[in-house]
């Protein structure tokens, strides 16, 4: 017997994550998508005073049913859907990785399904495995878009009860089409969910719509969503979904109780106040990524379409030495997606200018 007695299928696994550096290190991280930028003392000052607050009535378990909170992200969510979002399509959780977690704890399961298209976020099958989940990988085509005919089908012969779409995706940054959310939709039927992880859902390009759009349409429709990318709020964890009532409640059964601390609950409702601020250097980045884009085009690099707050590029005959020779002057970038592509947050003007002069020494090295 092998010491810890840990379920088999987890043994010999290396635990998700990317490397953590200090920022003696690596000056210039730019390796899990957050926002560069940080909150104004103000947004600070008025944190503290919610989370003192708090404080006072820790001695108390909190809001099991997250009440204020669901009603200030329904409000906050509305501005984005023509048929707003009430309150109890509204569930939250320790980021979007828990809310992602209880769904396929609630839909999931032995002898159950979960589906999405690679390449894609690299924590779903982990979330399939945990929860005992059979894990089925389709293809996204070459410009990483969903050919919706082969998805469809493959939808028809998997029968997933579960169906994980990032719009837009990660590591690639590609938005999903509405039509793609609709087809899928409707391919799941009654059987299943589909899951919508808008986690960059801010940063999409003017004229692309969010999927809350299709609630009304469709009941087994899941938007997800994220304080941690331009909300800046990573450090928060707070993640969120809009959905059918009914699914709320169905997660209701699986989430532990009091799993959002009054500190988070309290953090969370108080960034929303200060939603303007927060989130008011999207338009920025939202530039700087597409100047990031036209760069790594003009330099002869093979470059995604973005709508997140990273890119995707390359390719390189050996990526882990361009991903290294970068970290060597301090620019942490992140070694994921296809082979030979890397992947680079979208930082501040000053990071990205660090980034394209060491990329630019990196590539004249080993050329
Ligand atoms: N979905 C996608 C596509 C992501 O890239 C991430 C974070 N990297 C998450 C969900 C989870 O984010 P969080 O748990 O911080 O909300």
């Amino acid at each position: 017997m092998t010491w810890p007695p840990l379920r088999e299928e987890l043994r010999g696994i290396e635990p998700y994550g990317a490397p953590q550096l200090s920022l003696e290190r690596a000056p210039v991280q730019l390796n899990v998508n957050e926002n560069p930028y940080g909150p104004s003392s103000a947004v600070v000052a008025d944190i503290a005073t919610a989370v003192a607050h708090a404080a006072v009535t820790l001695n108390r378990y909190p809001d099991r049913e997250l009440v204020e909170l669901r009603a200030g992200l329904a409000a906050y969510l509305s501005a984005d859907t023509p048929h707003g979002v009430a309150p109890e399509q509204v569930w939250a959780a320790n980021g979007s990785n828990e809310v992602m977690l209880q769904l396929l704890q609630a839909f999931g399961g032995p002898g159950r399904t979960a589906l999405s298209f690679a390449p894609t976020y690299s924590m779903y099958p982990e979330y399939a495995r945990d929860t005992s989940t059979r894990w089925v990988a389709g293809r996204r085509d070459g410009d990483f878009s969903l050919d919706l005919d082969a998805a469809r089908a493959l939808v028809e012969a998997e029968r997933p009860s579960v169906v994980l779409l990032p719009s837009p995706n990660n590591p690639t940054g590609t938005a999903l089409p509405q039509a793609a959310v609709t087809t899928l939709c409707e391919a799941v039927g009654d059987d299943g969910i589909v899951v919508v992880d808008e986690a960059y859902g801010e940063f999409r390009r003017t004229g692309v719509p969010s999927a809350l759009e299709l609630l009304p349409a469709h009941r087994n429709l899941v938007v997800t969503r994220t304080m941690s990318k331009a909300f800046a709020g990573a450090g928060l964890r707070l993640g969120y979904l809009a959905a059918d009532p009914a699914i709320c409640d169905a997660i209701r059964v699986v989430r532990l109780p009091y799993h959002l601390s009054a500190v988070t609950q309290a953090v969370a409702l108080a960034a929303l106040r200060h939603a303007p601020e927060l989130l008011g250097r999207v338009d920025d980045l939202r530039a700087e990524r597409d100047a990031t884009v036209t760069w790594l085009r003009e330099q002869g690099h093979e470059v995604a379409d973005s709508d997140a707050n990273f890119v995707l590029f390359g390719t390189f005959a050996d990526r882990h030495a361009v991903w290294q020779d970068l970290l060597d002057q301090g620019v942490l970038i992140r070694e994921t997606g296809p082979d030979g592509w890397l992947r680079v947050s979208v930082g501040t003007a000053d990071e990205m200018t660090s980034f394209k002069d060491a990329l630019t020494r990196a590539t004249r090295e080993s050329a």
